[in-house]
């Protein structure tokens, strides 16, 4: 069942130079694996939201490299004895969210391999535009491939680099592929975390004491008690070995493309995303959203969690009262039995409950941070009205997402979309909301303070900062019934 969210792909983790702090005893709980892989677990635990269908760590002790993945949460996956064999003082781990059809283990990451370069794990966060046409040309040159994620096309090309180190040997094969990656990479010796020339997804670097510490958002660093240090930069690998921290630029500078989806809804809000607190930038679009979409109201609301920064800035902005209109249930497993079939909207119901006392009678303004098919707005629109609320006013804190993304967020198609295919108004009535407004684009960007255009904004837009998807996207809008792209991992 999709739930008719955005999804991201994959958070990704980093740790080097996590020894045993020295005249430390051993907690029973420590028994759980070396000092590297708990702080991995932990870095992933803190991840979690970035993809809950397979995790995975791989560690290194210097002499070789040591595995455990498995399916479903963190939690659920790293057992004491799965962490006891991931020995060693450096770690990398990933955390995943898969595609309908693609929740195979085998899919699941770090990859590792055992190539001419050496032993090397592999995590990926985000998505290779040009990965089947590279996947095509390696297969017809004799390379065989064990998943069907885009991320093991890199480790062939770095395989078959004729350069004769292993940074220069991932500069090639990266220069060969278009797209979105954030990388973390370990071999017995080193740690790598890598990020595109354009830096659609974020990376950071942190420190706790003398670990050095990567992630994909600095949430898990709080968790951790590590600093944050700095962003891993677009174009830029950062190599960390007992010689210490070195930066290498690996491929010319392009324009950057910062996912601007991350500050609306995916990173959490307690993160720092390319080097700006989420939180801030989400009340911002709600300020901005009461702005431009004003509303005669009673209370604001937001459909919980994601809605709630924007909809405090609304209430802030509009001087009216913010409500906990919707309670979210945390507690939901992945799969549910319905105790009868007729009750209506019963998988939206399982995950918010109305407040009635505080909707009856009222005139709610509901924000949210997207409408994607629009099929769970519409029943939450419902559920608000059927709780007693006179009037119900949808305000989203974005524009409207009218085009997929190919740079690592699950999207549907763009037939699915409703606004792809419907206008403001044929939404509104869709929704059977009283008025909806969307957040407009110069609105978003003044909201993350972009004024040098480093944002991705082409879901909004349906124009892509990279050629192959620009041309099958032109293609697709005159032919509307062609093959979309291949989009793996
Ligand atoms: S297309 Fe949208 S979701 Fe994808 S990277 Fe760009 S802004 Fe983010």
């Amino acid at each position: 069942m999709h739930d008719d969210r955005f999804h991201d792909h994959c958070g990704v983790v980093g740790l080097y130079g996590a020894a045993e702090e020295l005249g430390r005893a051993r907690r029973a709980s420590d028994a759980a694996g070396s000092r590297a892989a708990r702080l991995a677990y932990l870095g992933l635990y803190a991840l979690q939201h970035r993809g809950q269908e397979s995790a995975g760590i791989v560690s290194s002790d210097g002499l070789d490299l040591y595995a455990g993945k498995g399916m479903g949460l963190v939690e659920e996956v790293f057992s004491a004895e799965v962490l006891a064999r991931l020995v060693g003082d450096a770690a990398i781990g990933h955390t995943r969210y898969s595609t309908a059809g693609d929740t195979s283990l085998t899919n699941a990451q770090p990859i590792v391999i055992d190539c001419n370069k050496g032993k090397l794990a592999l995590a990926h966060n985000g998505n290779l535009t040009n990965a089947a046409e590279w996947r095509r040309k390696l297969e017809h040159r004799g390379s065989i491939f064990q998943t069907t994620s885009d991320t093991e096309v890199i480790v062939h090309l770095i395989a078959r680099s004729a350069a004769r180190n292993l940074s220069g040997a991932i500069g090639d094969a990266l220069n060969q592929v278009e797209g979105a990656y954030s990388l973390v990479l370990l071999t017995r010796e080193e740690l790598y975390a890598i990020r595109d020339p354009r830096g659609f997804r974020p990376l950071a670097l942190g420190k706790l004491g003398g670990t050095w510490i990567v992630a994909s958002e600095t949430c898990a660093f709080d968790l951790l008690g590590a600093e944050y240090v700095r962003e891993v930069e677009p174009g830029e690998m950062v190599r960390i070995s007992r010689a210490g921290v070195e930066s290498i630029r690996f491929a010319p500078p392009k324009p950057h493309q910062y996912c601007i989806f991350e500050h609306v809804y995916f990173a959490r809000p307690d993160s720092l995303v390319f080097g700006r607190p989420v939180n801030q930038s989400r009340e911002q679009l709600g300020r901005l959203l009461a702005e431009e979409h004003p509303a005669d109201a009673d209370i604001v609301v937001p459909v919980p969690d994601s809605g709630v920064p924007a909809a405090i800035g609304y209430a802030h902005e509009s001087h009216i009262p913010f409500c906990m209109g919707l309670i979210r249930n945390h507690y939901i497993g992945r799969t549910f039995i319905e105790p009868v079939q007729d009750i209506r909207d019963f998988g939206v119901r399982l995950k918010l409950n109305p407040v009635r006392g505080l909707l009856e009678g009222k005139r709610v303004v509901l924000v949210d941070d997207s409408i994607v098919r629009g099929t769970t707005s519409r029943k939450i629109v419902r559920m608000v009205r059927e709780a007693g609320a006179r009037e119900v006013h949808m305000r989203i804190s974005c524009p409207p997402t009218v085009s997929p993304c190919y740079y690592g967020i699950d999207t549907p198609t763009r037939e699915e979309l409703i606004a792809a295919v419907k206008t403001v108004e044929g939404i509104r009535e869709f929704l059977g909301a009283d008025s909806l407004g969307y957040l407009s684009l110069a609105s978003l960007r003044r909201a993350v303070e972009d004024t040098e255009k480093r944002f991705c904004t082409s879901c909004y837009t349906g124009v892509y900062p990279t050629e192959l998807v620009q041309l099958e996207v032109a293609r697709q809008q005159t032919e509307p019934r062609a093959a979309v792209v291949t989009r793996e991992g």
